[in-house]
């Protein structure tokens, strides 16, 4: 459902992306891993709409999201979970999932969507009514989750979801991507915790310095020297 192709990125002057060719199926929970600056939020950012400084091509299901407005992008099946979560903290939590489903399209499966995110996180349903701000770190990436999620993407863009929260809410975190993904969500993820990325994924790609450098199952890429070296740095 995602063909990237060719994709380059700039921020001014500097280049940040080279050559990018990035591929998600339907159904599938795909990793993208790398080290620090390796590009991954941009990559994630320019499929999002939020990056323009592009070239090259961003398909989804064929259409070109490179050349739609940034605010339509969501209406092609598209919604992003931003890396620090970036929730309104001064709105409560059911505000901020209802500022999810803004897009027209999304509205008519309001109440739908927030029975979902209330199943996938009860405690997002305890605390309806708290200020998003009032929020444990695990909570809010949960919101941020439920947010994206009320938008009703075919494809999620997960940027650092694990980033910063204590074990125990990485692993609700890490179940909550799977149960997306088998509700019918494609996941595009990254991730600094590498082997649990992999874990959740079929296939995954290696970023450095902003160009590809390996690609494969999840299983070559948990078995392969260059990922232990160039990502893990063992
Ligand atoms: P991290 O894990 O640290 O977030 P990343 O792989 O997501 O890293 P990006 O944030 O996409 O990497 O950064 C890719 C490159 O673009 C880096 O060299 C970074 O310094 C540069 N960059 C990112 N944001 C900006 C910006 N707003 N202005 C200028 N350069 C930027």
């Amino acid at each position: 459902m995602l063909e990237v192709r060719e994709l380059e990125a700039w921020y001014g002057q500097a280049q940040a992306l080279w050559g990018i060719d990035v591929d998600v199926a339907d159904g599938e929970v795909v990793a993208l891993v790398g080290p620090n600056g390796a590009g991954k939020s941009t990559l994630v950012q320019a499929v999002a709409g939020l990056h323009r400084s592009t070239r090259g091509t961003i398909a989804v299901d064929g259409v070109d999201v490179a050349r739609v407005p940034a605010h339509r992008v969501g209406d092609h099946g598209v919604a992003l979970v931003p890396e620090g979560r970036r929730v309104f903290a001064r709105m409560t939590v059911h505000d901020n999932l209802v500022l999810g489903a803004y897009r027209r399209g999304a509205r008519p499966g309001l109440a739908a969507g927030l029975e979902r995110v209330h199943g996938l996180f009860p405690r997002l349903a305890e605390r309806s009514s708290q200020l998003a701000g009032s929020l444990s770190g695990g909570e809010q990436q949960m919101l941020a989750i439920g947010r994206a999620l009320l938008a009703q993407p075919r494809l999620l863009l997960m940027d650092e979801p694990s980033l910063g929260l204590a074990p125990v809410v990485v692993d609700e975190v890490f179940d909550a991507i799977r149960t997306i993904n088998a509700d019918g969500v494609s996941v595009l993820l990254v991730e600094q915790d590498v082997e649990r990325a992999l874990e959740v994924s079929a296939r995954g790609y290696v970023l450095a310095e902003g160009r590809i450098v390996a690609s494969g199952s999840a299983a070559e890429l948990t078995g392969s020297a260059l990922v232990r070296k160039s990502v893990l740095g063992l």
